[in-house]
């Protein structure tokens, strides 16, 4: 067995496993799919490049996962299942150790989340890994960003802030004389929220994934579903190494952090008790941080009640590709 297989070697030795539910799976032009009757199919990609996204010499085996789980993520925010993902992979070269741990770490979450890899393309170039994950919901049942109503509770899942509070440290904006394993996972192996995303359908009205900041996803809800917030900051769960930070650096990492993969999600107030029950289900906390408002705009609001400034709330506005740096 080579240490730098070829492409087809490579494709076989590391991405091609028996299919159970697809009828073809990796090795032919394209796969074939057998969608259960009547569902909705929801497809969706998301791409990790190294330099943009993650570091040159981050763990292949976590690359792996959050390559998928990224992809699962926004599959959980439609409260869709996931049943299949294609692999688009360059490589500046061939190398099967750095294959054989990315390869563990995309299939342990794969075969953990009941979702198999059916195809994909492998090419040389600057490392970038680009996965399509396939879903399925019912008609009518997506969680979707434009259906917030006036008067709904505003939730999130699990604590938001972590992921950037570690990429702060990694990138040397701030020291962390705490920095471990732990908080580092919360960066390079985050948890998709799918049972959470199944659990709310037909109880949440609209959703969306915290990928970019909590303030920059919650303005696209808000801007599609043509409504307007107020949010109770300091209602948003705390993890314990953010409650250790200053606070402007804790608010900073809760509001406008990115790569936490929480749902952010809105439900009528008469569904309180469905979402504490959907999230038992689903053994996924979460906490109710704020309500939706007919009027535009979104107001952030601290234990006191005061309003925060809007230039402030508008400098956390979350992460832009191309406008932030
Ligand atoms: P084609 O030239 O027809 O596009 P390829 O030679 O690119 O086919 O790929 C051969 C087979 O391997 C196809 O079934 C394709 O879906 C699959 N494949 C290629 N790269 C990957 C990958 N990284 N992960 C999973 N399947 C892959
Ligand atoms: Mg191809």
């Amino acid at each position: 067995m080579s240490k730098h297989p070829g492409e087809f070697e490579l494709i076989a030795r590391f991405f091609t496993r028996a299919p159970s539910r697809a009828v073809l799976g990796v090795g032919d032009d394209a796969a074939l799919l057998a969608p259960t009757p009547g569902m909705q199919c929801a497809v969706t990609a998301d791409m990790l490049v190294e330099g943009r996204h993650f570091f040159a010499g981050t763990d292949p085996e976590a690359l792996g996962h959050k390559a998928l789980a990224v992809n699962l993520s926004d599959l959980a925010a439609m409260g869709a299942r996931p049943t299949a993902l294609l692999l688009a992979l360059a490589l500046p070269e061939s190398d099967s150790d750095w294959l054989a741990a990315f390869s563990r770490g995309l299939f342990a979450l794969a075969e953990a989340r009941d979702v198999e890899l059916v195809g994909g393309d492998t090419t040389r170039g600057p490392r970038t890994i680009s996965i399509t994950a396939i879903g399925e919901v019912p008609p009518g049942q997506a969680l979707r960003r434009d259906a917030a109503r006036a008067g709904d509770a505003v939730w999130v899942s699990g604590s938001p802030g972590d992921a950037r509070l570690a990429l702060g440290h990694l990138r040397g904006e701030w020291r962390l004389p705490e920095f471990d394993s732990a908080l580092r996972a919360r960066l390079e192996r985050p948890t998709p929220r799918v049972a959470l995303g199944l659990a709310l359908r037909g109880v949440a009205n609209a959703a969306i994934d915290v990928s970019d900041g909590l303030l920059g996803d919650l303005g696209h809800v808000l801007r599609a579903s043509g409504v307007g917030a107020e949010l109770q900051v300091d209602a948003i769960p705390t993890s314990a190494a953010l409650a250790a930070q200053p606070t402007l650096r804790r608010r900073t990492c809760q509001l406008a952090g990115g790569d936490d993969y929480e749902l952010l999600f809105t439900a009528p107030q008469s569904a309180h008790g469905a979402v504490l029950r959907a999230a038992a289900a689903a053994a996924t906390p979460v906490a109710r941080i704020g309500s939706i408002t007919a009027a535009a705009g979104l107001r952030l609001l601290d234990a006191t009640g005061n309003a925060w400034p809007d230039a402030d709330v508008d400098a956390l506005g979350g992460f832009d590709h191309f406008r932030s740096r």
